[in-house]
């Protein structure tokens, strides 16, 4: 077994990194979603025309058809040159386009896709409901069919992005009277049709990243039904597991690059001499090269099936977890200058704050757990 890169994949990297050398923006990404779309949609446009964009998309989609380990080390490097969070285009690039990719029909594909690569289609993710968020199959939105469309009522909640989505993930219920993950399907709903409503909520942050949605005799065509009608629970699991699997990659080369940050804080403002932060640090940079290698073996997983599996929860719970342990010795890194934050700005308290966020989204840290029990370790089932 190889386990190191070939030169050809030494040669992308430094590729790679001379690129993001010469490209990477100077000024700071905004933090609000609304103030961030004309930069997120601008540097994932730059992206595109230099070849950076859906690096392991098939390439008749606007993709360069590489290998997953090539997007691994594009990450590597997009970290390492702390280039921006990609922002708006999240769920497009993570999960809605890998969700395309798997279950769509060619024209699907061919429409949406080389608009995702080019940041001109945003996209966010309508699977959360009141009363239905780690319950997928307890959601109460429906379309019902009318001739060739689907006429859809309900509402959505938490949708990240959704203020500046043109297009949305939408798993919704089209079979009356169907019960749990019966009857479901994953729709592309376009953000724009007349009966949407989009109510953003403001964070304690101050800003304003997620929002309500509200569908009122919405019209959608079938054609935008993916994988077929009644099939969404299917579809809805292969995005989870690429929100949970491989659209977090880019989290865990980040947190290598903090930990060393924070060491050489600590080295720097004499705090490393305290046992205990000294103990602290070595734990999480042992914990952080633990993630790294079980990124290393999802992705092997990844490249024998083409899909992350329910090890993906592994990843997304530990990950979640670590980074709250690291924001959490960031803030006490910061000493007395933490008196002086300023709320809702992009520093070590920012972060921290945010972090609270990282273990309810995509499922909750005891809804990964559940799956963890049940589907890899084969515990009975919780309920
Ligand atoms: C920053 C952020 C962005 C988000 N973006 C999106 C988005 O773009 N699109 C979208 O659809 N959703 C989004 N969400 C919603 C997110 O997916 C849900 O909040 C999450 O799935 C939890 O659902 P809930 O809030 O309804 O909580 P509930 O499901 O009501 O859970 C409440 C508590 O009960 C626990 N719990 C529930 N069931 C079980 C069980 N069976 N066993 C053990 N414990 C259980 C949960 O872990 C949690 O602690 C986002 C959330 C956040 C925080």
């Amino acid at each position: 077994m190889d386990i190191g890169f070939s030169p050809e994949e030494t040669r992308f990297r430094e590729e790679c990194r001379d690129w993001l050398h010469a490209s990477v923006p100077t000024e700071k990404r905004p933090l609000d979603a609304a103030d961030a779309i004309g930069f997120d949609k601008a540097w994932q446009r730059r992206l595109f025309d230099a070849g950076w964009a859906g690096i392991n998309w098939p390439s008749k989609y606007g993709g360069r058809g590489l290998s997953i380990v090539q997007q691994v080390i594009w990450l590597e490097e997009y970290a390492a040159a702390h280039a921006p969070w990609i922002g708006a285009n999240f769920v497009g690039i993570n999960h809605g386009g890998p969700t395309l990719i798997l279950n769509a029909s060619e024209e699907q594909k061919a429409y949406h896709l080389p608009r995702i690569l080019k940041g001109e289609a945003i996209w966010c993710q309508g699977f959360s409901e009141p009363g239905a968020g780690s319950d997928l199959a307890g959601i109460k939105t429906r379309g019902r069919i009318e001739g060739e469309e689907l006429v859809i009522n309900g509402s959505k909640i938490w949708t990240s992005f959704a203020h500046v989505a043109d297009w949305q993930e939408l798993v919704l219920r089209t079979e009356e009277g169907s019960l749990r993950h019966k009857g479901l399907s994953w729709v592309i709903c376009d953000m724009h049709a007349p009966g949407i409503t989009v109510r953003p909520i403001r964070k304690m942050s101050g800003q304003t990243e997620f929002a309500e949605v509200f569908y009122d005799d919405v019209r959608i065509p079938l054609a935008k039904v993916v994988g077929g009608l009644g099939n969404g629970w299917k579809v809805a699991m292969s995005t989870l597991s690429f929100e949970r699997g491989t659209g977090f990659i880019a989290d865990q080369v980040k947190q290598s690059q903090e930990i060393e940050e924070l060491i050489a804080a600590a080295r720097a403002n004499g705090m490393i001499k305290d046992d205990r932060i000294a103990d602290s640090l070595a734990q999480l940079r042992a914990e952080v090269a633990a993630v790294r290698a079980m990124t290393y073996r999802n992705i092997s997983e990844v490249l024998r099936t083409d899909q992350p599996g329910p090890e993906a929860s592994v990843i997304r719970l530990f990950t979640s977890e670590l980074g709250q342990r690291l924001e959490r010795i960031a803030v006490l890194l910061m000493g007395e200058a933490i008196i002086d934050f300023a709320y809702g700005d992009d520093n070590p308290v920012g972060d921290y704050l945010r972090g609270f966020a990282a273990t309810i989204a995509g499922g909750t840290a005891q809804i990964q757990r559940d799956i963890i029990g049940e589907r890899l370790l084969g515990l009975p089932k919780s309920r």
